[in-house]
């Protein structure tokens, strides 16, 4: 019998775990010609996220979890869930239920019968978000389309089932700044893309603030372009031209009507402006000199605490 490996990471999810445990059985007793595997990865929860999932490993046998010695965030806990997932085919879904497991059946046979190597994700309305973490999320990945040759799609969820070929393609990309969105998308095979609409949490809270957000976005960019290095150096060239031309005409100018002393607030303009757009260069050099540091460093991507897992049932 074949076996799906379905990757949940965790990060306090006490209030949403039981609800989802029960949705994600329901399915999978719907899908009786497969085994299942529910791997819980505990992202470092301090809640009763352990507890709950230590009485469901009780319960089923098919419950497996990973627990981070710390929280890692969500990229690490999939990377984790990867490296133990032991399934023939493998799907990273929200805990709280806005990935819905409904949707296995029907991405399964897309991998069976229209011989595709991943089904994606998309939700095509944000419903239920803040305003203006839709608009800077469209802006994100308008400019990601623009500089990365990667291709990213616009509202794409980590939700998402992979044959065993497909993950161990992303295991062989052991980056440490991992960007899954771009990840999946650069190991390539087919890929197709279901869409849904945006559903609310069951319970808890979202565990991404804006600013968090913000970080990860920039690990994005930085991780697949080198497209604002570019832009500082472009800047720069422009900046050298018309200082040139500001020469020649200060010069002709001097020449041709002498020197009064006038222009100071022009000088103080342009001296900030140079120096704006040096420190902007800088600091873009500074940030993938700062991921380049963090990847030579070579630390692992995640530190497991506890695991039901056997090293050699994998
Ligand atoms: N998550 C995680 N580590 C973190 C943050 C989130 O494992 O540091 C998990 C979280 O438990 C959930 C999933 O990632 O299962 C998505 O998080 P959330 O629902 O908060 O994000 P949103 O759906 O609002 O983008
Ligand atoms: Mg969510």
């Amino acid at each position: 019998m074949e076996k799906i490996s379905l990757i949940v990471p965790c990060y306090n999810e006490e209030e949403v775990l039981p609800l989802f445990y029960q949705e994600v059985t329901r399915v999978a007793d719907l899908m009786e010609e497969y085994e299942f595997e529910f791997l819980f990865v505990d992202d470092g929860s301090r809640d009763g996220t352990m507890k709950v999932v230590k009485d469901l490993a009780g319960q089923d046998k098919r419950v497996k979890y990973v627990s981070f010695s710390r929280n890692f965030g969500k990229e690490a806990a999939m990377y984790a869930g990867f490296t133990h997932a032991s399934g023939d085919y493998v799907a990273v879904m929200d805990a709280d239920l806005q990935d819905p497991p409904a949707l296995l059946p029907e991405m399964m046979a897309v991998i069976k019968n229209e011989g595709y190597d991943s089904v994606a994700t998309r939700r095509v309305t944000r419903k239920g978000e803040p305003p203006i973490r839709s608009f800077f999320a469209r802006c994100f990945y308008k400019l990601m389309r623009r500089i990365s040759k990667t291709e990213m799609v616009d509202g794409a969820r980590d939700y998402r089932l992979m044959t065993r070929q497909f993950v161990n393609s992303l295991l062989e990309l052991g980056e440490y700044n991992r960007f899954s969105k771009g990840l999946y998308g650069w190991v390539g095979y087919k890929t197709k893309w279901l869409e849904y609409e945006n559903v609310e949490r069951a319970a808890g809270e979202t565990k991404w603030s804006f600013w968090k957000l913000l970080l990860y976005s920039i690990e994005g960019i930085v991780a697949f372009s080198a497209a604002p290095l570019a832009i500082a150096a472009v800047s720069g060239i422009i900046c050298c031209v018309l200082a040139f031309l500001f020469i020649v005409f200060i010069v002709v100018r001097t020449l041709m009507f002498g020197d009064p002393v006038a222009g100071w607030p022009s000088l103080v303009c342009i001296i900030l402006l140079i120096g704006g757009l040096q420190l902007l260069s800088i600091g873009i050099l500074g940030e993938y000199l700062a991921k380049t540091y963090l990847e030579v460093k070579n630390r692992p991507i995640f530190i497991c605490k506890e695991s039901n897992i056997r090293e050699n049932d994998r």
